[in-house]
C-alpha cells in the first residue's frame, strides 16, 4: 500500500491576516526618534514587502503545491503604491528607523522598483544622514537591473543563493533556474558597487548541507559576506521539521575544519547575524541561528506587508492595518501617533519563547507566510 500524502495547510494571503484598524491616540505628540516597545527595544530597522509574488518556488517559503497556479495572489489594487509606502516611511523614519530593507516575494518583480528607491533615498534621518537602503534578492533579475537599482540610489543588496552545484540549486529553487544566472547578478552588482554584497544561504540538512564548504570556499576573499541561515519554522505552509534543521554552530564546525574561523563582536546592537572571519584574512561569514539561539532580545525591526499590514514580529499571525488609516481620511499626525503606539505596545519575542518552552502558537492562529511580510 502506498504512504498517504503528507497533509499541508493552504495558506492564503486574505482578510485573515488583516488586523484591525489600528487606534488613534487623543494626544498627538511629536515624534523623538527614540521609540522604545515594552522589552526597551528601539524602532531602528524597517522591512518592507514589494510584492508577494516570486518567480522562484523555494520549498522552505512558497512550496509549489500551495503557492500553485490556483493560488490567489493579491491584486494590484491591494498593494501599497510607491506613495503610500514612502509615506509611511517617512514617518517611521521620524520615529527611529535608519535602515530600510525592500523585500518580498521577489522585490524585483515589482514594476519599476527603481522609482520607489528614488523615492525612498530623498529620505533623511531626523539628524540630515542618508538611510541605509538595501534590499533581498533572488538573483534571477539581478544582471539585467543591478546598473538602473544602483543609479536609482540603491546602496547594497543581499542575494539568497542556496548552493553552487547546479542541480541542487534547481531542486532549492523547484522552478529549474540554473545557478550561472544567480552567480551572473552577484557579478553584476558588485561591479556596479551594490556592496559590501551579502550571500544567505538557507540550509536543511538533508537537501543542500552538503553545499556549505563550497560556498565557503567559492566566497572566501571575495569581499561577499556569505551568511548561513538555520531553516525557520516561518509561515504555516513549508512542512517544517526540526530534524531538517542543522544548528549554526554544525555550520562553523564543518567549514573550520577546512578554513580556521574565529569569533568577531557584533558590529551593531540588534544584528541578526553572528559574525565570524577566516584567521587567513580571506574576509568574514555570518550564520543566523533564529532556531537554535533566539535573538530577540534586541530585535529592533518593523516590517510592512506588501498590503500594508505593519508586522512586530516574523512569527506573528496578525497585522495591524495601516493601509487602512493611509486610505482614509487620516492625517500624517495621526497615522505617527498610530505606529508609535503600536511599537510602545510590542512585547513580542517568539524565537526566544520557543528556545525557552518550546512554546508554540494558540491553536487556531496560523502564522503569516513569509513571502507576504517578506523576510
Ligand atoms: N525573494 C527574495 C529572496 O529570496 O532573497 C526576498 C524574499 S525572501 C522571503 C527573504 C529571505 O528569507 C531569503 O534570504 C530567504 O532565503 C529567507 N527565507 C525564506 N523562507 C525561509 C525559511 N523558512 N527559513 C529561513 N529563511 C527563509
Ligand atoms: Fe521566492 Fe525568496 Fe521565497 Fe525563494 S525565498 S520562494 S526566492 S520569496
Ligand atoms: Fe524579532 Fe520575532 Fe524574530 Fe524574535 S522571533 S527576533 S521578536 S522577529
Amino acid at each position: 500500500m502506498n504512504d498517504p500524502k503528507p497533509v499541508r495547510t493552504i495558506a492564503v494571503a486574505d482578510l485573515r491576516y488583516r488586523g484591525a484598524l489600528p487606534h488613534i491616540p487623543d494626544l498627538l505628540s511629536t515624534p523623538s526618534g527614540q521609540l522604545s516597545d515594552r522589552l526597551h527595544r528601539p524602532l531602528r530597522d524597517l522591512r518592507i514587502s514589494v510584492t508577494d509574488r516570486c518567480n522562484f518556488r523555494c520549498s522552505y517559503c512558497m512550496p509549489r503545491e500551495v503557492f500553485d497556479k490556483d493560488y490567489a495572489f493579491l491584486p494590484q489594487s491591494s498593494l501599497l503604491s510607491f506613495e503610500e509606502i514612502t509615506r509611511l516611511a517617512r514617518l517611521f523614519v521620524a520615529h527611529g528607523v535608519e535602515k530600510l530593507r525592500l523585500t518580498g516575494g521577489e522585490p524585483l518583480l515589482r514594476k519599476n522598483i527603481e522609482i520607489l528607491i528614488g523615492m525612498l533615498a530623498e529620505l533623511r534621518t531626523p539628524q540630515g544622514r542618508e538611510l541605509d537602503i538595501t534590499l533581498t534578492t533572488n538573483g534571477s533579475l539581478l544582471a539585467k537591473k543591478a546598473q538602473s537599482l544602483k543609479d536609482a540610489g540603491l546602496r547594497r543588496v543581499t542575494v539568497s543563493l542556496d548552493g553552487l552545484d547546479d542541480a541542487v540549486f534547481r531542486r532549492m529553487n523547484d522552478v529549474d533556474y540554473p545557478v550561472a544566472d544567480v552567480l551572473r547578478g552577484i557579478e553584476a552588482a558588485e561591479k556596479v558597487g551594490l556592496a559590501p554584497l551579502k550571500v544567505n544561504m538557507v540550509v536543511k540538512r538533508g537537501t543542500n548541507d552538503q553545499e556549505i564548504v563550497p560556498m565557503a570556499r567559492h566566497f572566501r576573499g571575495s569581499g561577499a559576506v556569505l551568511r548561513f541561515i538555520e531553516y525557520m519554522d516561518v509561515g504555516a505552509s513549508n512542512g517544517w521539521r526540526m530534524d531538517e534543521v542543522l544548528p549554526s554552530a554544525q555550520v562553523i564546525r564543518r567549514i573550520a575544519e577546512h578554513f580556521p574561523l574565529q569569533a568577531l563582536e557584533a558590529s551593531a546592537a540588534g544584528e541578526t547575524a553572528e559574525r565570524w572571519r577566516y584567521v587567513d584574512g580571506a574576509g568574514e561569514i555570518g550564520v543566523i541561528s533564529s532556531v537554535t539561539q533566539a535573538f530577540c532580545g534586541d530585535c529592533n525591526r518593523a516590517r510592512l506587508s506588501t498590503e500594508g499590514q505593519l508586522f512586530l514580529c516574523l512569527f506573528a499571525s496578525q497585522g495591524q492595518d495601516l493601509r487602512g488609516l493611509l486610505r482614509g481620511a487620516y492625517s500624517d499626525e495621526q497615522i505617527s501617533a498610530a505606529i508609535a503606539h503600536i511599537w510602545q505596545a510590542r512585547s513580542d519575542r517568539y524565537s526566544q519563547l520557543r528556545s525557552a518552552q518550546g512554546a508554540e502558537l494558540p491553536a487556531g492562529q496560523r502564522r503569516v507566510e513569509m513571502s507576504y511580510i517578506g523576510g
